[in-house]
């Protein structure tokens, strides 16, 4: 199963002709948050994955997009039909394949209790089975409920799952993550979580309104679902922030069908559905 370590193996491999990679914040438990920068371009496209720790499918599948990218553009190749020279040229994509490393370290490979930051989560969560339920971040914060967009508490205390923390950006991870939104300025976001085959883009109504034609666009190449969201998904995420803040079209997609954590046979299923999600994006952006 694909966590941290294995990032860190592929993000050695990436090619720097392409690629440039860097560090933009630490993790709870000091793992680094990576940051791949490809193209030249005025525009930019910030793309996330695995805020979530069961969703590490959507870090596979960013590393394999990657790679693909690259790949095309060495050889000087089409990527289903997208031409990836001129995009490369007009579009700077920032990707972030792992925003909670942490988290995706515990849904994947469990607790270890010699480690006193999984001694102290047990203290603060109590014992679950963490491998099927794990979300949250090394201090049982859900990330994307840690984001100023009508934060509130969903949950008192930290848990697997859905506590904002006990105030919005109060994670080292969601800091690194708005404090390079406020550096560069996106464009355009888009949030990469697991399962449903849904494309959510609208923050409590304030979506701008070429977002849902983008999403329309995102829904045919894909065959996800547009959806505005509800419940406790309906705040305090990455791109509800990005919305209300900016005002620029972000996207939170929902990869795959089933119960999380997908298994990595969905890998290539996934990869045919949302490769041209991020092309679609970046083809608006010209
Ligand atoms: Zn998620």
């Amino acid at each position: 199963m694909y966590d941290y370590e294995n990032l860190k193996k592929d993000i050695e491999c990436i090619n720097p002709i392409t690629t440039e990679v860097t560090v933009i914040g630490k993790s709870v438990m000091e793992r680094d948050l990576y940051c791949m920068k490809m193209g030249r371009g005025g525009k930019r496209l910030l793309i996330t994955g695995a805020h979530h720790g069961l969703e590490y499918i959507t870090s596979m599948f960013l590393m394999k997009f990657a790679g693909e990218y690259s790949s095309c553009l060495l050889a000087d190749r089409k990527m289903r039909d997208f031409d990836v020279r001129k995009l490369f040229c007009a579009v700077t994509l920032y990707i972030v394949p792992m925003v909670n490393p942490d988290g995706v370290d515990i849904a994947v490979n469990g607790l270890d209790i010699t480690n006193e930051y999984h001694r102290r989560l047990i203290s603060m969560v109590g014992l679950h089975s963490f491998r099927k339920v794990w979300q949250a971040n090394a201090r049982g914060v859900d990330l994307n409920h840690n984001y100023d967009a009508l934060w509130h508490r969903t949950v008192e205390k930290p848990s697997p799952t859905l506590f904002g923390g006990d105030y919005p950006e109060s994670e080292p991870e969601t800091g690194a993550i708005c404090s390079l939104i406020r550096r560069i300025h996106p464009d355009m976001l888009i949030c990469f979580h697991s399962q449903g085959g849904e494309i959510y883009y609208d923050f409590d109504g304030s979506a701008e309104k070429n977002s849902e034609e983008i999403a329309s666009k995102m829904s045919c190449v894909s065959g996800y679902k547009k959806a505005s969201p509800e419940g406790s998904a309906s705040y305090g995420g990455c791109k509800d922030w990005f919305i209300r803040e900016f005002a620029r079209p972000g996207f939170t997609v929902e990869m795959g069908r089933g119960v999380n954590p997908l298994p990595e046979s969905c890998l290539e299923q996934v990869y045919g559905e949302n490769a041209g999600i991020i092309l679609t994006g970046m083809k608006e952006l010209l």
